[in-house]
């Protein structure tokens, strides 16, 4: 039986600012006394020095465990961020991007000191190859948008290459909101290709839409709702038809690791993001990575340096004339590859295909439990998220807003809701590989105990959360003018 539990919404204790805790005279250590004569410093570092509070050990202990305490993450609970892939990240990858060869590398290196993080780039650049089917990698991009941008950059420069300028790209309307603006960026206009009933696109569609004025289309595949495209192979050959290329979304790779390889279906070029299928912990805005792989047809586009291996040097290469050029500073978050390549190896080929396999299981199990509480977008086999509406709700008053909100009393972040943009009151719910099944059951019957409340008492889901140390803000003053003290 699930419900509230002492204990599972925490013991949230409140905590000043360190300036309002400090007591003058107080100190965190005790020096012996001096035995030389004191000097007073004189011009410029003459002064009082900067305005820190004087505090004791156990003060400075406790402030910053107690504001560790605020912060909710996967290593404190579940959360079933859709489309965001917020599973476990196993620390021994931690372990291996923080050994000091690694960690305090500089970039500036000469590549004779450098060889063993090359190599690691070199192979890792290899692995995804692999797992996509693709001919070539950059590791340069920081994040998802910034693959996508680095991934229509080369769409243009092979258009104009060919001595064609195309105005139009076409992105379907359940596309992550980055893909219209990453074509956009780039000076093309998106055209949107509209789900049909089963929530993915028809090649009709793309049929009528698809130009000589189109440089190309982005898919998401699996898409934004969990479904897999599955017109993909007859979209990639009318898109090619007609002169244009193919944008993978590979943020939904976790779905399909090991078992569809993108490259074969007629992808040219895709990102991956290593910070949702490759454990590195996101979301609270540290660095990213979004590699981008390539067919042979752009291979000459992609930024430099490229890593490359001549006899059994490696190398950083830098003379591709056809390059769209540098993406980053440097070679992109070589921290964050660090713990790719050691997700890839200590997982291995096998591991990989199993991961994606209980991600998707996962998601079905919370459709098929959930199904006759909440009103499911499209009734069909997903892969690793599944998305619902408020839908039998608002029947009663209650908004999928109001439900989020509820979660957080039980201990659980929310899924990811009013999205995608094509299912009103979406609540997009992936739970990823690294649940356990009593997790898993636990959420779903608190999602029911959820559904019954607001049947029975939906002020309870309308005043929430109660239990949480901020109760409802008020979202849009929130982020306007932000209260960044306790
Ligand atoms: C997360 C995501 C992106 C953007 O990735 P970032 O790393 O956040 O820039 C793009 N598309 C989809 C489908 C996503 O889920």
């Amino acid at each position: 039986m699930s419900g509230y539990r002492q204990g599972d919404s925490g013991l949230i204790l409140n905590e000043p600012l360190l300036w309002e805790k400090g007591k003058k005279g107080r100190c965190g250590f005790s020096l012996p006394e001096c035995d030389v004569d004191e000097v007073s410093f004189e011009g410029d570092l003459a002064g009082d020095g900067p305005d820190f509070p004087d505090l004791s050990e156990v003060e400075v202990v406790r402030h910053y465990t107690r504001l560790s305490t605020w912060n909710f993450g996967v290593d404190t609970g579940m959360y079933p961020l859709g489309s965001c892939t917020m599973k476990y990240n196993p620390k021994v990858n931690e372990r291996q991007a923080s050994l000091t060869g690694f960690a305090d590398a500089h970039p500036l290196l000469p590549e004779v000191r450098t060889q063993g993080a090359l190599k690691l780039m070199y192979d890792l650049e290899h692995f995804l190859k692999e797992l996509t089917g693709m001919d070539a990698v950059t590791l340069q991009p920081a994040a998802g948008a910034h693959g996508e941008l680095t991934g229509i950059l080369m769409i243009y420069a092979y258009h104009k290459k060919k001595g064609q300028i195309r105005t139009k790209m076409l992105v379907p309307d359940t596309a992550h909101g980055t893909n219209p603006a990453s074509g956009a960026l780039c000076g093309y206009t998106p055209v949107a290709v509209p789900v049909n009933g089963e929530g993915i696109m028809r090649v009709e569609d793309v049929r009528e839409l698809m130009d000589e004025d189109t440089a190309g289309i982005m898919v998401t595949n699996p898409n934004t709702l969990g479904l897999f495209e599955e017109n993909i192979r007859e979209i990639c050959e009318i898109v090619h038809d007609k002169g244009g290329l193919v944008y993978g979304d590979g943020a939904n790779l976790n779905a399909i690791m090991g078992y569809v390889k993108m490259g074969e279906i007629g992808v040219d070029v895709m990102h991956f993001n290593l910070h949702k299928t490759f454990s590195t912990p996101h979301g609270g805005g540290g660095p990213g990575s979004g590699p981008v792989a390539v067919n042979k047809t752009l291979e000459p586009f992609l930024p430099v340096p490229r890593v490359e291996k001549i006899q059994d040097t490696y190398r950083l290469v830098t003379d591709y004339p056809d390059s769209i050029g540098r993406m980053m500073t440097f070679y992109g978050h070589f921290g964050v590859m660090v713990r790719a390549y050691s997700y890839i190896l200590s997982m291995g080929a096998e591991g990989l295909k199993e991961a994606s396999a209980h991600a998707v299981l996962n998601a079905n199990y919370i459709k098929e439990r959930l199904k006759d509480t909440f009103h499911l977008a499209f009734d069909k086999t997903c892969m690793h998220e599944c998305v619902f509406s408020d839908a039998r709700q608002e029947e009663d008053g209650v908004t999928t807003l109001d439900i989020a909100k509820r979660l957080i009393d039980y201990g659980f972040h929310p899924p990811t809701i009013y999205f995608p943009l094509v299912v009103h009151g979406a609540l997009m719910i992936e739970p990823t590989e690294t649940e356990t099944k009593e997790d898993i059951d636990n959420f779903i019957d608190t999602l029911k105990a959820i559904a019954k409340e607001a049947k029975e008492s939906p002020e309870l889901l309308k005043n929430a959360p109660t239990r949480s140390k901020v109760r409802r803000l008020d979202e849009t003053a929130a982020a306007r003018k932000p209260c960044l003290c306790g």
